[in-house]
């Protein structure tokens, strides 16, 4: 008898460590991985087999789904990538189909933290004024996308040293130094940064997960105020596990490679 067949929806590290482990612990399961085809190399998986592109919307993923027989949908996007996770959860309910989403926790606060949550990017950018006036550094790491909402007039004065793995397109800040890079990093190698570039203030999105989380160890060794952009919530009635073994373990997946 064939294993079940699973589609899982990646760009994450998540994502990967799934597909592989799904790969050892049940062999005989038909692992797919999607990937959105944003980044000119992106990390894949050892194992399964790797589709790029969208699908062109829900209702053309749930026509994959079917066509493709699949048993499982995992979402293991970025916890903000939000509009693949709504057209997973759309697609997995007319099609039928089982959905799992995989979202490894955010970043938790540290007492010593300067922390300041924000609710989206453009109300990141509004909090930028009462934390640092007219001249102050700002070390944004959200991401290439979104980066319009810190290119109005308001931000003028303000230094952006912009941390993105693909070139970021127009609107951007006025004043921006533009770093490409791609984790992990480390604590030494943040610190070096936050320090040669005069960073007087982090913005980050609440990704969580090891790879990133040097930056807000070192803003906060330096003192830093960090402005957090808090996650999407996860679509309403999507079962959500915090790591790959939670993952296997609700898939019903046990070390014995049996389902
Ligand atoms: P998004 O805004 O939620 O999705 C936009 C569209 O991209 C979706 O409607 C879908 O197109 C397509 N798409 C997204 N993920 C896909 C996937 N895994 N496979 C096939 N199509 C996908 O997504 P995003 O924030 O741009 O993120 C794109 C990808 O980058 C995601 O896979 C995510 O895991 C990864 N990523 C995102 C971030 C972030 O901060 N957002 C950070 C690191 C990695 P259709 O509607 O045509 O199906």
């Amino acid at each position: 008898m064939s294993g079940p067949r699973v589609l899982i929806l990646g760009g994450t590290g998540e994502g990967r460590r799934l597909a592989d482990a799904l790969a050892a612990v049940a062999p005989d399961a038909h692992v797919t991985t999607s990937l959105a085809g944003r980044v000119a190399n992106p990390a894949t998986p050892a194992a399964g087999d790797v589709r790029v592109g969208g699908f062109g919307g829900p209702g053309a993923l749930a026509a994959w789904l079917r066509t493709h027989r699949i048993d499982v949908l995992v979402d293991a996007t970025h916890p903000f990538a939000a509009t693949i996770s709504a057209h997973a959860a759309q697609a997995a309910a007319d099609s039928g189909t089982r959905l799992l989403a995989l979202r490894r926790p955010g970043w938790p606060a540290d007492p010593r933290d300067r922390r300041h949550p924000a609710r989206s990017l453009a109300h990141a950018a509004a909090m930028l004024p009462a934390l640092g006036g007219s001249g102050s550094r700002v070390f944004l790491t959200t991401g290439r996308q979104g980066l319009a909402a810190f290119a109005g007039p308001e931000l003028d004065g303000m230094h952006f040293l912009v941390r993105t793995v693909e070139p970021p397109g127009p609107p951007l800040p006025r004043s921006t130094h533009v770093l490409l890079d791609r984790g992990p990093y480390t604590l030494e190698g943040e610190t070096a940064l936050l320090v040669e570039h005069r960073v007087d203030i982090l913005v980050t999105k609440d990704s969580g997960g090891p790879a990133t989380a040097a930056k807000l160890t070192a803003a906060r060794e330096l003192g830093l105020p960090v402005v957090m952009v808090e996650r999407p919530p996860v679509p309403e009635g999507v079962p959500e596990v915090p790591d790959v073994p939670a993952a296997l373990a609700l898939l019903g997946f046990g070390a014995s490679g049996r389902m």
